[in-house]
C-alpha cells in the first residue's frame, strides 16, 4: 500500500525519551499531516468496517498523553461502532474491572466499566503502538472477562516483538519503527 511510506514518514522518531535508550516513537507529528493521519484512520476503517464489530477499544491513558484517543473515537464512528476508554486505574467513575498486565520494570494495570460491553460482542482494540504485547494483552482479557469475542488487535506502529504477549490473538501493524 502506497499509503505507508508517508504514514512512517510522518512519524518522529525522537532518542532518549523518555529515558536514555528509548527511540521514542512520535505519532504527534503524524496528526500534524492531514493526509497521512486520514490515511491511517481510512486503512483501518477499510479493513474493520464489514467485519461485524460493534466496540472500538483503546488504552486512552498512557503516559502524558491519551494517545489510544486519537485514532479509537474516529475509526468507531466511521464503522458504526462504540468506542470503550481503558484506562490506568481509578480514573473511572463507574463500577469497573480491572487486569494487571507486565511492564519493562514493574506491572500495571487496566481498567474498563462494567456494563459498556455485552456478552457476544466483537472487538477491535487499537493503540498506537505494540512493544511487548503486554498492554493489548490486558486489553484483550477485560474484553473476555465481558463476554466480548475480540476480533483483531490493530496499531499504527509494531515493534517486531509485538506479538510475545498476545496469545496468538491476530494483530495488525501499518508500520515498522523508523
Ligand atoms: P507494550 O505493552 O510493551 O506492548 O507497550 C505498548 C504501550 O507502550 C502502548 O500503549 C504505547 O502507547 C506505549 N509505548 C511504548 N513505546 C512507545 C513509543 O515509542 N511511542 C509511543 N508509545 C509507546
Amino acid at each position: 500500500d502506497p499509503r505507508l511510506q508517508g504514514i512512517s514518514k510522518a512519524i518522529r522518531v525522537v532518542p532518549d525519551f523518555p529515558i536514555p535508550g528509548i527511540m521514542f516513537q512520535d505519532i504527534t507529528t503524524l496528526l500534524l499531516d492531514h493526509k497521512a493521519f486520514k490515511d491511517t484512520v481510512d486503512i483501518f476503517v477499510d479493513r474493520y468496517r464489514d467485519m461485524g464489530i460493534s466496540v472500538v477499544a483503546a488504552n486512552v491513558n498512557v503516559g502524558i498523553e491519551a494517545r489510544g484517543f486519537v485514532f479509537g473515537p474516529s475509526i468507531a464512528l466511521a464503522i458504526g461502532a462504540k468506542f470503550v476508554p481503558l484506562r490506568k486505574p481509578n480514573k473511572l467513575p463507574g463500577e469497573v474491572i480491572s487486569e494487571a498486565y507486565v511492564l519493562e520494570y514493574g506491572t500495571d494495570r487496566l481498567e474498563m466499566h462494567v456494563g459498556a460491553i455485552e456478552p457476544g460482542e466483537r472487538a477491535l482494540v487499537i493503540d498506537d503502538l505494540v512493544a511487548t504485547g503486554g498492554t493489548l494483552s490486558a486489553a484483550v482479557r477485560l474484553l473476555e472477562r465481558m463476554g466480548a469475542e475480540v476480533v483483531e488487535c490493530a496499531c499504527v506502529v509494531g515493534l517486531p516483538e509485538g506479538q510475545r504477549r498476545l496469545d496468538g490473538k491476530p494483530l495488525y501493524i501499518l508500520v515498522e519503527p523508523r
